[in-house]
């Protein structure tokens, strides 16, 4: 086919109002899609919801041939296919889910230069055949979706990101742009770098939600605190509730139902089918509540999510963002709440001990999480700390549960000596290791089969620790944990030193512990 003729071919503005309805850009998205109309790169770290997708569609139906889209969930293409073609825009995907007649079809289509966007799957871009393909056509611009799975150091690093760092040197003429919503420094120049963009323009968003409320809690009775929380705030209202496992969503789920909470669970063990007629009913109905697995929410548009609760705690700062991200994208109030406990900081820190790979990966895997537990435990504003973690400095915010309601702060200088000498005595004197629960008996000097049964009364710490209550306990063996004055280890979980726990055995080091709420809250008031 000729190319089109430059005057015939619309604007930039003439396509985001007559294809897309909208009557102007948001924040960035006009320079953005300029740069591109014009030919040049752009690396995009814009939040969730900030409008991204336009970024690249814009110039892909502005400029003369296909946009090529690799985006790395296959799931989500046939959706955001689909939502092209209902507005009139000519939009296909490759993917492995397909039978050779459809994708026969779909690279046909491509070589006549029938399409605006071509979404690809981004192992298909490593091979040889889909580059001498893809090369046989005419192409607009390659858009690189969830830019930061190119990140070794990142959350959700893709190996086969890695590949497509070749695109510059093979298509030096055709723009290409790179989007995420994960913005550390670090990530970002790692996109940078292995994407090959030194030239492009970078456009950085505020990464601030200002009308999500962040509230974390420690974890009681997390089932019960989750429907106290949804009937108190989110009654009839939309929400997304995540848990790690499939069993915790399948028992959440029932649990909300038998309290009178349309729950429905979501996690890739159910049939997909079932999957999608879910994701249809929380998109349609008003009022449901989706159980789910990190694998919900991924590019599912629904602007009117009210609340999104994290009853395990998340592994990364940046999947946190993300997933509480998909609160309030129409920018209403909206809350995330995180109910976090001592047993999720063990299993986390067990999960990243025993996962298969090299050392440095459970190095990240450790520091991703000691972010996301300095999050939990800092006496500060939530956000200021959330926005820091991205580089962006800010004043606390007036709308998160610390700046809405200051934390006590306490000295816990004196129950961490006392628990680290008891774990000290039981090495020395019996070389015995215990977890969390057993080393409070003792403190406690609570007698059960097990301290009966090693003589554990016998202890110089017996007891001492009887002034705090077992929940107390628990949040101090939680925020040592955070801190890393205390370690845990093995497949049980037993608690040891580490290499700082001395300053504190010392009392070189004080101990400051964020007062928790329950005690404040235990006559069942909670704030409003
Ligand atoms: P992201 O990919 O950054 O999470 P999306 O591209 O899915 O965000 O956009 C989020 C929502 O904002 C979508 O409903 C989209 O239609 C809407 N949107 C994006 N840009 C605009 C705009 N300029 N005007 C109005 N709505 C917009
Ligand atoms: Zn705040």
């Amino acid at each position: 086919l000729p190319p089109t003729p430059t005057a015939l071919r619309p604007t930039a503005s003439e396509v985001l109002s007559r294809v897309f309805g909208f009557d102007s850009f948001r924040g960035e998205q006009e320079a953005i899609v300029d740069q591109v109309v014009a030919g040049g790169d752009a690396v995009v770290l814009m939040p969730t919801g900030g409008g991204k997708s336009l970024c690249y569609q814009v110039p892909s139906i502005v400029r003369e041939g296909t946009g090529v889209v690799i985006s790395p969930l296959i799931a989500l293409m046939q959706d955001q296919v689909d939502a092209l073609l209902a507005v009139g825009v000519s939009a296909a995907f490759l993917n492995s889910t397909q039978s050779a007649e459809e994708r026969d079809r779909v690279e046909r289509a491509y070589l006549a230069g029938e399409l605006d966007l071509l979404y690809v799957a981004p192992e298909r871009l490593g091979s040889e055949s889909t580059k001498r393909f893809l090369a046989n056509g005419r192409i607009a611009l390659f858009a690189i979706d969830e830019a930061h799975c190119v990140s070794q150091w990142g959350h959700d690093f893709r190996p086969d990101y890695l590949s497509l760092g070749d695109l510059a040197e093979r298509w030096p003429d055709v723009p290409r742009i790179a989007l995420t919503a994960t913005a550390t420094d670090a990530t970002h120049r790692e996109i940078t770098d292995r994407l090959h963009l030194s030239k492009a323009r970078h456009f950085v968003a505020s990464f601030d939600r200002p009308n999500i409320q962040y509230r974390i809690v420690p974890k009681n009775e997390p089932r019960k605190q989750l429907v106290d929380f949804i009937r108190k705030e989110g009654a009839g209202q939309a929400g997304i509730v995540y848990a790690l496992s499939r069993n915790t969503v399948e028992k959440t789920a029932a649990h909300l139902q038998a309290n009178g909470i349309t729950a429905l669970p979501y996690h890739a063990g159910l049939d997909a089918s079932l999957r999608q007629r879910t994701q249809s009913r929380f998109l349609r109905e008003d009022g449901i509540v989706i159980v789910a697995t990190i694998a919900f929410g991924m590019g599912i548009d629904k602007p009117d999510v009210r609340f999104v609760a994290h009853i395990d705690l998340p592994k990364s700062v940046e999947g946190y963002y993300q997933e509480t991200g998909r609160a309030g994208r129409d920018g209403e109030a909206s809350v995330a709440w995180l109910a976090y406990g001592l047993q999720d900081v063990v299993q986390l820190r067990r999960m990243i001990d025993e996962s298969p790979g090299d050392l440095a990966h459970r190095r990240r895997m450790a520091a991703h999480l000691d972010a996301m537990l300095a999050l939990c435990e800092t006496v500060e504003c939530r956000r200021r700390n959330l926005l820091s973690y991205f580089g962006q400095p800010s004043e606390p915010c007036g709308n998160c549960d610390t700046c809405l309601d200051p934390p006590a702060v306490w000295d816990g200088t004196i129950p961490a000596q006392k628990l680290l000498s008891t774990i000290v005595r039981l090495k020395r004197e019996r070389n015995q290791e215990f977890g969390a629960g057993h080393l409070i008996d003792i403190l406690r000097g609570k007698t059960t089969a097990r301290t009966s049964q090693h003589s554990h009364e016998t202890i110089a710490t017996w007891g001492i620790g009887a002034d705090l209550s077992e929940q107390q306990w628990r949040g101090v063996v939680r925020q040592l944990l955070a801190k890393r004055l205390l370690a845990t280890r093995g497949e049980y979980g037993t608690l040891g030193l580490t290499e700082s726990s001395a300053e504190v055995l010392s009392g070189s080091m004080p101990v400051p512990m964020r007062t928790e709420p329950e005690r404040r809250a235990s006559s069942g008031s909670a704030r409003r």
